[in-house]
């Protein structure tokens, strides 16, 4: 197991930002932290990556304990806090090989790295000449320098327009292929776009812990038909994969198949093939997005 978290608890004072959460990450496995800003996703970073106690329970890094062998856990580590703290005044390559003392790297790595985060055009300008994308590559290719197993990557994607978000996911999904990562989001595309698995918390607590083949598995399909004319329950069931049926209002009603493959054709098939007057046919999209919000709007 390459992070274990065993019923991590976190207090800053009266307030409980973590309350015993419990959750395992395989080696290898590219795994979404979610939840709304507050949740508690930073405090359990902080804690993994050593950098904060937790109040109770046990978090493992690659089978060492975070609190009794932080220099090693460091050591197989790499890790993008949120807000990154980057001198301004420093050049790309002048940064890296500063950051590189800490780890003893090579200066063979670090040209390894300013190639693979794609950074080789923009190693002798001042980081403050760059853009918050590049600024980004700069905090992942520090947390790749001493070529750590494990990713710990903060919010990696807030802030970034449209085109830096879709360079920094593949990035990302680059890197990820040799090692495991923890990244945390509050935005369900994100997870969607990198993960195999997420993780939601809300309010310090774990609501949701699958794997997204899985979620995406268990979505109901929900169609609102409307007829001219009232049809009855056991004759929807005609209609294969029909799970249940709904009478909105008036001749609308609510059809819930349990497959994710488009329903509306038979649909269209059942009404001809019954002479029925189709009036009105709405696909409602019960996506990952709409279980984020319903798992973490209370
Ligand atoms: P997230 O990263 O999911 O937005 P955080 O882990 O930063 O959430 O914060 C979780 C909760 O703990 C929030 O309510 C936040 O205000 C509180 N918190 C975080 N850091 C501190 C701190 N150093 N002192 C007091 N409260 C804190
Ligand atoms: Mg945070």
């Amino acid at each position: 197991m390459s992070i274990s978290v065993n019923q991590i608890t976190k207090s800053y004072q009266q307030q409980k930002a973590l309350d015993a959460i419990s959750f395992d990450i395989k080696e290898g496995e590219i795994v979404g932290f979610l939840g709304p800003n507050g949740a508690g996703k930073s405090t359990m970073m902080k804690i993994l990556t050593t950098y904060l106690p937790a109040t109770e329970g046990v978090a493992k890094v690659n089978n060492l304990d975070v609190t009794t062998h932080q220099k090693e856990v460091q050591q197989h580590i790499g890790y993008l806090p949120e807000h990154n703290p980057l001198y301004l005044e420093m050049y790309v390559r002048e940064y890296l090989s500063f950051n590189s003392k800490i780890y003893k790297v090579t200066t063979t790595r670090i040209e390894e790295v300013i190639e693979l985060t794609g950074l080789s055009p923009e190693a002798n300008k001042k980081i403050g000449q760059l853009s918050k994308g590049f600024r980004q590559r700069i905090g992942l290719a520090c947390a790749l320098l001493h070529d750590p197993k494990v990713l710990i990557l903060d919010e990696p994607t807030t802030g970034l327009d449209p085109n830096q978000l879709v360079e920094i996911r593949e990035l990302i999904k680059s890197v990820g292929k040799e090692k495991t990562v923890f990244l945390s989001t509050h935005i369900m595309q994100e997870v969607e776009a990198m993960c195999d698995r997420v993780i939601i918390i809300n309010k310090g607590k774990i609501v949701a812990d699958q794997k997204l083949t899985e979620l995406r598995g268990e979505q109901k399909q929900v169609i609102e038909v409307e007829f001219d004319y009232r049809i009855e329950e056991a004759f929807f069931k005609k209609i294969p994969n029909l799970k249940e049926v709904k009478n909105l209002v008036g001749f609308v009603y609510q059809l819930t198949f349990d497959t994710t493959n488009d329903m509306r054709p038979a649909i269209f098939d059942f009404a001809n093939e019954n002479d029925l007057k189709l009036l009105q046919l709405k696909r409602q999209n019960k996506n990952l997005e709409s279980l984020f919000r319903e798992l973490t709007s209370s």
